[in-house]
């Protein structure tokens, strides 16, 4: 991140990056909606702080100055946490996320909450409650979800670094869509203390940056143990920057012997299969990897992310968080107005899918099961990396999308993420970069996934690919305007 050695050298002030940033924003943002908010006051006596700092001689967090964008279902005390929902408009957490706290800690200055699909559940930003966010490469099109605020952002050069959340590639499919890096870290790398759940067991924070080098330096920050989350464990957080060099090995690197299935957009396989030949032509070893489970792995996905969100979003009852109906005639009208009228199409979807996959009589034919093929899966993938470092795929079947082209098809909205959410199953780590541009420019996206808690292997393979190639410095035309 170039901001960071601009204010320690001294070649610019904290101030001026923050009051610059904003400035993109207000120019920018207009058209992109990006951001459900921004508090630029409370960024410039941020941005002070660090200049203070600096001027004292005190010592700097990696990212101090740095401005960075947050996804709007990550709680912070300043400014509301609306998930995209109306049933949040309005609530103000009394804490912060853990990856917040670690932000602001670093030293980086919170400029702005980033929209996102109702509770993060989508693959367009289109669930939002207030506005779609469009792509910055083409204004016509969706940004992909649901952290397609924090992608935008990025992409259009408002923010060098966002975080966002991968419940089932919300991270990766978006910074796909708009030609930026997406991490979504192994399960329990990362606290999601203060990340509004979902689906707790595929749930993860992750960075979305314009290259690996700044993934890695994100991904140190917000990594390592934290005790408000039990499923976040004690590992040592290695030096994942200075990592990116080492070269201790050659690399091997899988490619499902089956095809990539249908539905594969030519243009994207055939930008996949130049990746591939690009990584085999820098030494990298190919190996074919069977992955005979990963079939079922949609169908998976939306039985145990569907079950855990009925679950999750029960607390949002009228009662203790959110919006409250102004007149009910009972406790169960109660109940039913103010979700009736607080959540969406999609979210009141998958809390009605969720609960009846979890009811008495179906939980064994669709709950269990989903669980057992969710061990196959996993059996699978690891048997893969006795062989190989990271297995390389495409991130979405095809760019992205026209806005409305697929509201009124949930399934054809799902079938967008057959790729990413085999490794929230898992609990695997995966990192989608830039591999390439459509017959329309659109950018296309590689994805590399490897085994748990192997992020710095798995960052420095998709930085040696990205060492030898050029396609995640192409930027979007109004990355360039002002
Ligand atoms: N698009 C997927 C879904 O709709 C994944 C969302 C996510 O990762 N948060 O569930």
């Amino acid at each position: 991140m170039e901001t960071v050695n601009a204010v320690r050298g001294g070649a610019c002030s904290a101030r001026e990056v923050v009051t610059a940033c904003l400035a993109r924003i207000e120019a920018i943002d207009q058209k992109l909606h990006a951001f459900l908010s921004v508090d630029g006051e409370r960024a410039l006596t941020e941005a002070d702080r660090v200049d203070g700092a600096l001027k004292r001689g005190d010592a700097l967090g990696p990212l101090a100055g740095v401005p960075i964008a947050v996804k709007d279902n990550l709680c912070t005390t300043f400014g509301c946490t609306t998930c995209g929902s109306r049933m949040l408009e309005s609530f103000q957490s009394q804490y912060n996320a853990h990856a917040v706290d670690r932000l602001q800690q670093a030293g980086a200055i919170i400029v702005g909450k980033t929209n996102l699909d109702e509770f993060a559940m989508g693959s367009s930003t289109e669930n939002s409650a207030f506005f779609a966010t469009t792509n910055p490469w083409d204004g016509s099109r969706v940004a992909g979800g649901s952290s397609g605020g924090s992608a935008a952002a990025v992409a259009a050069r408002l923010v060098p670094g966002a975080l966002g959340s991968d419940t089932g590639g919300s991270t990766r499919q978006p910074a796909s869509f708009c030609g930026v890096v997406g991490l979504k870290p192994s399960y329990g790398r990362v606290s999601r203390y203060g990340l509004v759940a979902f689906s707790s067991s595929l749930d993860q924070v992750g960075p979305i940056t314009r290259d690996v080098r700044d993934t890695a330096l994100l991904l140190k920050v917000i990594a390592g143990h934290d005790p408000r989350d039990s499923t976040c464990v004690d590992l040592e957080v290695p030096d994942y920057l200075k990592g990116l060099e080492k070269t201790s090995r050659p690399i091997r690197v899988g490619v499902c012997s089956r095809d990539f299935g249908d539905g594969l957009h030519p243009e994207v396989e055939s930008a996949v299969n130049r990746a591939i030949e690009t990584l085999a032509s820098n030494g990298a070893e190919i190996v074919p990897v069977d992955l005979p489970h990963v079939k079922y792995g949609l169908a998976c996905y939306y039985l145990v992310a569907t079950a855990e969100c009925s679950s999750n979003l029960a607390r949002f009852d009228g009662v203790h968080y959110g919006r409250r109906t102004p007149t009910p005639t009972n406790i169960a009208d109660l109940y039913e107005r103010s979700r009736g009228e607080a959540l969406g199409p999609e979210t009141q979807r998958r809390i009605m899918l969720g609960t009846f996959a979890l009811s008495t009589g179906y939980y064994d034919a669709y709950y269990l099961k989903a669980l057992k093929v969710r061990t196959l899966i996993r059996n699978d993938f690891d048997r893969a990396f006795d062989k190989v470092d990271v297995i390389a795929s495409p991130v979405t079947p095809t760019t992205a999308f026209r806005l409305g082209d697929k509201t009124d098809d949930p399934l054809a909205m799902y079938l967008s993420d057959v790729y990413t959410i085999t490794a929230n199953l898992t609990g695997h780590c995966a990192v989608s970069v830039p591999c390439g541009v459509d017959s329309n420019g659109l950018p296309i996206g590689l994805q590399f996934v490897g085994p748990a808690f192997q992020e710095q292997r798995l960052l420095s393979i998709a930085h040696q690919y990205q060492s030898a190639t050029s396609h995640h410095t192409a930027a979007p035309p109004c990355a360039s305007a002002n």
